[in-house]
């Protein structure tokens, strides 16, 4: 009845379908608030007051026809002006309207963006291990998504097998930093060098490679680490954006991506974006949360609330006994699994009211992801259950 690939993709979301029906039975069972549930990236910080004071303003001061109804595909003119003085003054860029595309969130910028690239059977390469969802982006236009190996040392990207995996029918390759799953930050030498390489090898395939820079943590660094600009480093380079983690509005659908006037083919790529928008679906990005977004794209979150956090689960945990390296963006803790099947894992971890994600859909099996956007509160309650599972390995803590 349905169709192969949704089948397939069924198929490799059961995992994470059933991990969300046992956290239901879970809280059923204990209570809410007795169960710890580090299980997806919804940020625990409130939107900056300027949001909703913005989005109430605009409801009472602004044309509702115009708020309410159907925008340029590719956004308002306006907004995206606004968006790129703001990258400019950031980052010393020179972009402007028509160097912004407003988008569905980071899901549908990725997806607007595959869509203008892809050529069935063409290869995007990412690094491992990466945001489980790009599979099926790369599979909605039958692209071939191929991840590097991780370095479980560091976590960092291997430029050498980068080197190597790069063919004639490479047409992008795709880097997440700060990163959904493991909370690695790319310094600026690692950017300079992907860039160099690309250079080389469209040289050496007389091919166009764009680099697909998918930031929606990009704010969310600690230890003072910083995030290079990347489209600084390679021309063709293009940055999908999203507001859902920076300003906490993942279900308002908002972001953008960036289009260079220096990237080869910008024109075709800039109109093709406006098709791409509408015969997805996506129509444009919602009308209302442009506007806000506009007047709000400079409002910072409450790093200092996921730093603490983080600080927390990190040294609590290390000193329990498990593995992981410390991360310095995103909100994310990315620890070894205590026995090589991390879906055993995350099952044996709900016996004591964890729910955590086994990393086998991030391309990186025997590891899990704790996403720590969650109150401090749920933290403190759920140390005495991650130090009883490490209890149940035969584990025992530092200090004991
Ligand atoms: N890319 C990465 C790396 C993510 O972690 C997420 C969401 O968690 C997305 C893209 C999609 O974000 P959005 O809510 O903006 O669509």
């Amino acid at each position: 009845m349905i169709s192969q690939n949704m089948k397939a993709l069924i198929k490799k979301s059961e995992g994470i379908s059933s991990l969300f029906s046992d956290a239901k039975k879970l809280k059923q069972q204990y209570g809410i608030e007795n169960v710890y549930d580090f299980g997806i990236g919804n940020p625990n910080v409130k939107a900056p007051e300027k949001i909703n004071q913005t989005a109430i303003k605009l409801l009472q001061e602004e044309n509702s026809l115009q708020l309410h109804g159907y925008t340029d595909s590719i956004g308002y003119a306006d907004v995206r002006k606004k968006i790129a003085n703001s990258i400019n003054h950031r980052f010393d860029t020179h972009f402007n309207e028509n160097n912004i595309v407003m988008t569905v969130g980071a899901a549908g910028g990725l997806n607007v963006i595959f869509k203008v690239l892809f050529n069935p059977g063409e290869e995007i390469i990412t690094f491992a291990p990466y945001f489980s969802e790009y599979d099926a982006y790369a599979m909605n236009v039958g692209a071939v998504l191929q991840a590097i190996p991780p370095n479980t040392e560091t976590f960092l990207p291997d430029l050498t097998k980068l080197e190597q995996a790069i063919t004639s029918n490479t047409k992008a390759v795709l880097i997440n930093s700060p990163n959904n799953p493991t909370g690695v930050v790319y310094d600026e030498s690692i950017i300079a060098e992907i860039g160099c390489i690309l250079e080389e090898k469209q040289k050496e395939y007389h091919t166009h490679i764009y680099l697909i820079s998918d930031e929606p943590y990009r704010e969310l660094v600690y230890d003072g680490a910083e995030v290079p600009y990347v489209p600084n480093y390679y021309k063709n380079t293009i940055v999908v954006y999203s507001f859902s983690k920076s300003l906490s509005l993942p279900g308002d659908r908002i972001g953008y991506f960036v289009l260079p006037s220096e990237l080869d083919g910008y024109s075709e790529i800039f109109q093709a974006s406006e098709v791409a928008t509408r015969v997805l679906g996506f129509v444009n990005a919602p009308a209302l949360q442009q506007k806000v977004v506009a007047e709000c794209c400079d409002e910072l979150t409450d790093v200092v609330f996921y730093d603490a956090n983080r600080e927390l689960l990190y040294q609590s945990l290390t000193e329990y006994g498990y593995e992981c390296i410390k991360p310095q963006g995103a909100f994310y803790l990315f620890v070894k699994a205590l026995e090589q099947d991390d879906k055993a894992f995350c099952k044996k971890a709900q016996q004591y009211r964890l729910l955590l994600t086994p990393a086998t859909g991030f391309g990186c099996p025997g590891y899990v992801r704790i996403a720590y956007c969650v109150s401090r509160e749920t933290i403190l309650n759920s140390l005495p259950s991650f130090q009883e599972l490490a209890k149940s390995y035969g584990i025992t803590a530092k200090s004991e």
